[in-house]
């Protein structure tokens, strides 16, 4: 991931400063504040607005090799009930918890989150925490009817919805004609009879 090379952009809510935590065991900052919330941070069917806000709780606090945050992340989400197409909106609360390691130390591994320039980005542990506890297959409700596979009526609205009359119907016309063609051709035989 190339995040991890180029230095957190300071305009974003979701990066936080550590100059003012001193690098020493014990040392705390809490950090209450609303940040926008990035692009594309979800899955097709549910996900956080652009822009909308985030609103971060969480403690810094300084241990041997870094800084360890924890707290919440509240977010505002937005999709589609994937059984009735109804729009949704919720807010998600998502746990953060994470040892940001300061440069040089902690495990000679990209993937480990370190501190880049006295700077913490939360943005891609934010990603991971949201995207992971959003439900692949969102609903309106635990029970919902969903949209008739015929017709496409929502069946929440219309529960007592079915095509059963109509296929009745149908097949009364399709008898009634049948009877009207086989007397037809009934009477017509008699007379190609009398030719
Ligand atoms: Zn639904
Ligand atoms: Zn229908």
């Amino acid at each position: 991931m190339t995040t991890h090379h180029r230095l957190p952009d300071t305009r974003s809510g979701l990066v936080i400063e550590t100059h003012d935590l001193p690098r020493r065991a014990g040392s705390m900052k809490q950090v209450r504040r609303t940040a926008d919330a990035p692009d594309e941070l979800g899955i097709g069917v549910i996900g956080v607005p652009p822009h909308s806000p985030i609103e971060l709780d969480l403690r810094l606090e300084a241990v041997g090799e870094g800084v360890l945050v924890t707290g919440t992340a509240e977010v505002q989400l937005t999709g589609e009930c994937t059984r009735c197409l109804k729009p949704l909106s919720d807010t998600d609360t998502v746990d953060i918890q994470e040892l940001f390691y300061y440069p040089g130390n902690g495990p000679d591994d990209d993937e480990a989150a370190r501190i880049a320039g006295e700077l913490i980005d939360l943005e891609p542990l934010l990603r991971d925490a949201v995207v992971l506890d959003l439900p692949f297959s969102p609903l309106c409700r635990d029970d919902c009817a969903g949209l008739c596979p015929q017709c496409g009526a929502n069946l929440n609205d219309e529960p007592d919805h079915d095509h059963a009359e109509t296929a009745d119907s149908r097949w009364a016309g399709l008898a009634t004609w049948s009877s009207g063609e086989a007397e037809h051709v009934a009477g017509d035989i008699p007379a190609q009879d009398e030719e």
